[in-house]
């Protein structure tokens, strides 16, 4: 049997990963899309979820791929209707959605996934199993991108809810809280909001797990190539890195682990597995740490950005 997916918001992650992704992944099927502006020639088009939902009783699955302002309200009109949720990152705009979010899944004894698709990049397994044998005895997260080039036109990820550059930032996280035992806490944080926006252009914190000091950095406007890299020394005196978003795992300097990116496919399969064993799955560790970084830091407010300019 294979379980019938209608997707919401055709993005450029809806694009580039999403429906790949379900096409490749065996046991589920891409049934219908909900979108506003977009249509797809090989499935029905809706202009909107409720549309779609009414259109197709047929749906097991409502994959929202939509920004994380108005997530909650999609979420609950699925649930609602008694179709399983696969949550892209962060699963809502808030702790309070999600936890909501959580309680109507369980009563309406539907699967919800907030997936973290950094988790499933080639080298995180891995990492995290070396890791198991060794104490970090200090990490470092550098995680620098073009915001122009990974997000063009998105007015979203500078409003309200957007989180800006905890945006990717999340995805480090999502890393760290997956590769360490010890729960992390955030000690402080500074967030540098450009003039006239809302969300962080940058941001530093200074996290703990057990006794292992964290620091994480956050910066958009690198201009030259992206560097998502974790840095982990251990008490044996390595000195590991997890890089390219989890996809190569080095340490010392030898490559230990590199491959391809399989991350949409692996949730999809997820996702499957989870609804056929009647479970979810919601870690919200990345998102009480973004939360946490909200509630204590420190604001600077930056030189004001120009979107599409080369500055
Ligand atoms: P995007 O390119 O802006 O696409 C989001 C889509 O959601 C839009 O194309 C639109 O689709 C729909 N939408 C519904 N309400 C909207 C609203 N009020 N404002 C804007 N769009 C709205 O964003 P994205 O990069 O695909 O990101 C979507 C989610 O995936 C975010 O949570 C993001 O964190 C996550 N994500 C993104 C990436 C990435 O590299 N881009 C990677 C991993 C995860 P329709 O026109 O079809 O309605």
């Amino acid at each position: 049997m294979s379980l019938a997916i209608g997707l919401v918001g055709l993005g450029a992650i809806a694009k580039a990963q999403h429906l790949p992704a379900i096409a490749a992944t065996e046991g589920v099927h891409l049934a219908a899309i909900a979108s506003r502006n977009a249509t797809l020639p090989d499935a029905p088009s809706h202009h909107g979820l409720t549309e779609m939902l009414a259109a197709h009783p047929e749906l097991d699955i409502v994959s929202l791929c939509t920004p994380p302002q108005g997530r909650f309200e999609q979420g609950m009109e699925v649930l609602h209707a008694g179709r399983h949720l696969m949550l892209e990152k962060p699963p809502a705009m808030s702790l309070s959605e999600i936890e909501t979010l959580r309680e109507t899944a369980a009563q309406a004894e539907c699967t919800i996934f907030a997936t973290w698709h950094s988790r499933e990049a080639a080298a995180v397994e891995p990492a995290r199993a070396w890791l198991l044998e060794r104490k970090a005895t200090r990490i470092a997260i550098a995680w620098r991108e073009d915001v122009r080039k990974w997000h063009p036109g998105q007015e979203w990820i500078w409003q309200p809810g957007g989180l800006g550059v905890f945006d990717p930032g999340i995805n480090a996280l999502s890393i760290l809280t997956r590769l360490l035992h010890d729960p992390v806490h955030l000690k402080s944080a500074t967030l540098n909001i450009p003039e006239g926006r809302q969300t962080p252009i940058a941001a530093d914190l200074t996290l703990c797990a057990g006794d292992t000091p964290v620091t994480a950095q956050f910066d958009w406007r690198e201009t030259g190539d992206e560097l998502w890299r974790i840095t982990i020394e251990t008490d044996e005196g390595d000195l590991a890195q997890l890089d390219k978003g989890g996809a190569e795992f080095s340490v010392n300097g030898a490559q230990i682990c590199r491959g391809n990116n399989h991350e949409y496919a692996r949730l999809y399969a997820r996702m499957r597995d989870l609804v056929a064993q009647g479970q979810s799955d919601l870690d919200l560790a990345p998102l009480r740490l973004v939360a946490d970084a909200f509630m204590t830091a420190r604001f600077n407010t930056v030189a004001p950005f120009d979107t599409e300019a080369a500055q």
